[in-house]
């Protein structure tokens, strides 16, 4: 099979490479621009693009630790399935990860679990909206309120998901977005902390400005790897890419050392391209996610992610958890033959992360939920370049592995 269909993706048009050309041209590192659509978006008074949302992450949880009242508050509770680089910016905090379990139906972190944790030496929580299907923000955000610790809403994969009237991102004392590489937009790497009106927003505003502005260099390299990611994705040239050796693709890293930077103006023009398509992306997004609920719709080990009642998600991928195992691997195997970028998502919980573990206070509480999820996700492309037909090929395909 010579074409392939990325995992995951954002169209780059041309419109949007040139808008990070015109970003250039302001004073280097003036991303107000980009603020003020974030604000627009959000609701919220404050926006600052960073360099990436680990930069975001990190930034935040700096000033929530600075902010704290005592200073033994140093744990930070994260989800036992997310992206490896939460327990990494926790790290890069000079804070300690706490793990709560998820709930295998939704991928989210299980409120009622989240109830259940020992809150005495907790600092603040992070949410994960994977996939871009939102966490049951409300309810995290009240266990929160009533444990007088900071909320973080980690909306790096949930760029205009919602939950009622509110955006994912929103919910707490801060939030961020990613514009990584297999994001809801993507500047190659950059990202965004989000904030409500008080305390921490002025100490976010003084980090934020004591950061460098991402040097002309890196900025200019990274647009380059832009100009070829926008080229490549495309199935035909994608099919080409993923056999070249050492590109790293689909990889999932611990990794601490990143830099903490403001986003470089190339980079600010190309996010406000693309945030102005923000709400047809994602509406496409949503559509492809339907078709391929209802092209899996009723099979035997294979089952939709629940998105909580009265929430939007955007999926920048769409999750499936497939059981038992044998099956699972039968249909990854058989969906990337077929040259569709299925992949298992993030291989292992965090309770089962060599990096994760030791840094644990209590690393043998046990996270069935997050184990379940590391050995049955399988998530699928939903980006602009999927072919038509490829919610229908995904079904027949998925039916004949049963
Ligand atoms: C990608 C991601 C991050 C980190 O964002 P980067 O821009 O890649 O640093 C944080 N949290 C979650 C849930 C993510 O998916």
């Amino acid at each position: 099979m010579l074409s392939h269909v990325a995992p995951a993706g954002t169209r780059i048009e041309l419109a949007d490479l040139v808008s990070g050309v015109a970003g250039a041209w302001q004073a280097p590192g003036d991303s107000d621009d980009l603020a003020a659509e974030l604000r627009n978006l959000t609701g919220l008074p404050h926006a600052w693009p960073v360099s990436s949302g680990r930069a975001a992450m990190t930034t935040i949880l700096k000033v929530m630790k600075d902010s704290s009242r005592t200073a033994d508050r140093d744990e930070v509770v994260i989800p036992a399935y997310t992206c490896y680089s939460v327990p990494a910016a926790v790290e890069r905090a000079g804070l300690l990860p706490r793990l709560c379990d998820v709930d295998p139906a939704t991928l989210a972190m299980d409120p009622a679990a989240l109830e259940r944790c020992d809150f005495s030496r907790v600092l603040a929580v992070v949410t994960s909206n994977l996939y871009g299907i939102p966490d049951d923000l409300p309810a995290i955000e009240a266990i929160c309120g009533q444990q007088g610790v900071y909320l973080l809403d980690d909306a790096a994969q949930a760029l205009g998901a919602s939950v009622g009237t509110r955006p994912a991102g929103t919910f707490g004392d801060a939030g961020l977005y990613s514009f990584d590489k297999g994001k809801i937009i993507s500047t190659m790497q950059g990202g965004a902390i989000v904030a409500r009106e008080g305390e921490l927003s002025t100490r976010f505003a003084e980090a934020v400005a004591s950061l460098p502005v991402t040097p002309m260099a890196t900025a200019a390299a990274l647009y380059g790897q832009l100009i070829v990611y926008a080229i490549l994705l495309r199935p035909v040239l994608y099919g080409l890419v993923q056999r070249l050796p050492g590109t790293g693709l689909g990889t999932t890293v611990y990794d601490t050392h990143y830099p903490l930077a403001r986003l470089a103006s190339l980079q600010v023009g190309v996010a406000i391209s693309l945030l102005r398509r923000l709400s047809d992306m994602n509406g496409h997004r949503r559509a492809r996610a339907d078709l391929l609920a209802a092209a899996v719709a009723g099979m035997q080990g294979v089952e939709c992610v629940a998105v909580p009642a009265g929430s939007i998600a955007v999926f920048p991928r769409y999750p499936l958890r497939i059981t038992p195992a044998g099956l699972r691997q039968r249909a990854l195997a058989a969906l990337v033959s077929a040259g569709i970028g299925a992949t298992g998502s993030y291989p292992r919980s965090l309770a089962d992360v060599p990096q994760v573990m030791a840094r644990l206070r209590h690393p043998r509480e046990p996270m069935p939920g997050a184990r379940a999820v590391a050995e049955s996700i399988v998530t699928l492309p939903t980006h602009d370049y999927c072919p038509p037909g490829l919610p229908s090929r995904v079904g027949r395909i998925l039916g004949e592995c049963g």
